[in-house]
């Protein structure tokens, strides 16, 4: 154990830290507005960069990914590894998968996330969110306004 001031500092250190990644997030959100795929007609749907290494598959840019569809990275892994029925971790930007997994097979699965947690059934526009009410999650339209149930992610 540190001792107590020594503890503040570093909560305080983390805490300017923070706020200095979230200033370089805003520039960066800014800098990508031209080309920010969610307000485009056409929807780019993103790749995954993936490799496997010895009985594991990494997929480098899956925070980004799950950035790119607007959604929570720990549902989209739980996602992957259920559809994959192996295990694996998330780690900043990085997941590990158990298995070895082509890239085909990975963007696969996005597309299929895509059309289960993203896409909006009434009018196709990727410009949603997930609420949860009860038990039940809907996929909230920020274009039509229209509430579709979801699948509910075990
Ligand atoms: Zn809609």
């Amino acid at each position: 154990m540190e001792p107590p001031l020594l503890r503040c500092l570093m909560i305080l250190l983390t805490g300017i830290k923070m706020e200095m990644d979230y200033d370089a997030l805003l520039e960066r959100g800014l800098s990508k507005i031209p080309e920010k795929v969610f307000k485009s007609t056409k929807y780019e749907t993103p790749q995954t960069e993936s490799s496997v290494i010895g009985s594991k598959t990494v997929i480098y840019n899956f925070k980004e990914v799950a950035e790119r569809l607007n959604r929570d990275p720990g549902h989209l892994i739980k996602f992957i590894l259920r559809e994959l029925a192996t295990s694996g971790t998330y780690e900043g930007s990085r997941a590990t998968l158990q298995g070895r997994f082509s890239k085909e097979l990975l963007d696969s699965l996005i597309v299929r996330y895509i059309k289960a947690y993203v896409l909006c059934c009434s009018c196709n526009k990727p410009d949603t969110k997930l609420v949860k009410e009860d038990r039940m999650t809907f996929i909230l339209c920020e274009v039509c306004g229209a509430k579709n149930p979801s699948k509910t992610l075990a």
